[in-house]
């Protein structure tokens, strides 16, 4: 595992849980208003929080915190990524994982692991948009369609989401993503926000009444969907 971070509280990460949020690096996209460039782009190889390390901290905090959340770049990177999972579930913990989708086979099999607890999946845009919201030319969106299902069709609770950001998305890409996870039980909608580690530039936040429309649009498709970072 390539950790480049440990967030050692966090009452956000893990929806209902007192949590830490472990960072691992390296990620297939480049989407523009990633705010962990430094995780994306060429991350150093070498881990700067060791396995050891992870589990020390874990042993201390148990019965203060209940879980971790899995987050980066993109954690489904990792080659031992599902030996990760089993292993912070083995020692106690709710785990919760972020993805970006691209690694159906891996996020099926963690699935059926048993020891994940909760997956946020990320659909950028519509498909038509994609390539323009992940920053890959021509981009082949069939593997998202396939974790979309896969996640759909799986009995552990999961969310979808979606970063929004004046210039990248329309009502048109919201009817779009909606279209693509209809019947989901849980879309979120986050406000852009520049962490000052962006990969692109120039971008903007919409304002409150632009996302409550767009929240209304997506109710169209999925039973709840609730506006993050207003
Ligand atoms: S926002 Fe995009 S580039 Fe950044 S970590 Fe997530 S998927 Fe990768």
């Amino acid at each position: 595992m390539n950790i480049q971070g440990l967030q050692k509280l966090t009452l956000l990460d893990y929806p209902g849980k007192t949590a830490c949020t472990v960072f691992t690096g390296g990620c297939d996209l480049r989407c523009p208003f990633c705010h962990n460039s430094s995780l994306v782009i060429n991350p150093p190889h070498e881990s700067a929080v060791s396995l050891d390390e992870l589990l020390s901290f874990l042993n201390k905090r148990r019965g203060v915190l209940d879980g971790v959340a899995i987050t980066g770049g993109e954690p489904l990177m990792q080659p031992d990524i599902e030996d990760f999972i089993c292993l912070i579930k083995e020692n106690g913990y709710s785990v919760k994982l972020d993805t970006n989708g691209t690694y159906p086979r891996k996020l099926s099999n963690i699935l059926k692991s048993g020891c994940v607890d909760y997956i946020a999946m990320d659909v950028k845009s519509s498909k038509e948009n994609y390539s323009q919201c992940v920053g890959i030319k021509n981009y082949d969106i069939s593997k998202i369609s396939e974790s979309i299902e896969i996640l759909k069709n799986s009995p552990v609770d999961y969310e979808f989401r979606t970063t929004v950001v004046k210039g990248l998305h329309t009502d048109s890409d919201i009817e779009g993503i909606g279209e693509w996870i209809k019947g989901a039980k849980r879309h979120f909608l986050q406000g852009f926000k520049d962490s000052g580690d962006l990969i692109g530039f120039g971008l903007e936040a919409f304002n409150k009444e632009t996302m409550l429309g767009f929240r209304d649009i997506m109710l169209r498709y999925v039973s709840e969907c609730e506006i993050r970072g207003l």
